[in-house]
């Protein structure tokens, strides 16, 4: 099995409860949303496909036990599914950085979800797939919203 991927590199957590940690991520191709503010534009096309051994070789010569994977948005590619598992079967501490859209069911529940709710200045609050907000477990998953007005009244 593969994935098709943008980038997979190791550096510091910059952001939830976790960051400061070192951190390895895997950064995969493509995402269905376009986020005004969206910072991750590169991942959109391209990348390369990239077979499970090949990452696997590449995360463990990192020897790092703490993964993000995320995109784009890492859910869109059917494959991440198994992948994801996989990384848990190894032991890896596992972080999903989702963009909300894509319904997290499938993941392995040895994964914790990075749930970004998208606010309404994003353009893309409608897109937003409201039951992964119901599967979140407080003692291990997380939110993040990126605000940028006080224009709530834009959910009414
Ligand atoms: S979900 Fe993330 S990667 Fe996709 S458009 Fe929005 S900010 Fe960019």
């Amino acid at each position: 099995m593969d994935l098709r991927v943008t980038e997979i590199f190791l550096s510091i957590q910059g952001e939830s409860s976790h960051a400061g940690r070192p951190c390895s991520f895997v950064r995969l191709t493509g995402c269905p949303m376009r986020c005004v503010w969206c910072d991750s534009e590169y991942t959109f096309w391209g990348g390369q496909k990239i077979d499970f051994d090949e990452i696997f070789a590449k995360l463990d010569g990192f020897g790092c036990k703490l993964i993000e994977v995320t995109g784009g948005e890492p859910l869109a590619q059917k494959n991440v599914v198994s992948f994801i598992r996989e990384l848990c079967d190894r032991d890896y501490e596992v972080l999903i950085e989702t963009g909300g859209y894509v319904s997290t069911e499938p993941v392995d529940p040895r994964a914790k979800i990075i749930l970004d709710v998208k606010c309404p200045a994003s353009g893309e609050a409608e897109r937003n797939h409201w039951p992964n907000l119901e599967r979140l477990r407080p003692e291990m998953d997380e939110v993040k919203f990126v605000v940028a007005d006080l224009d709530y009244w834009a959910f009414a």
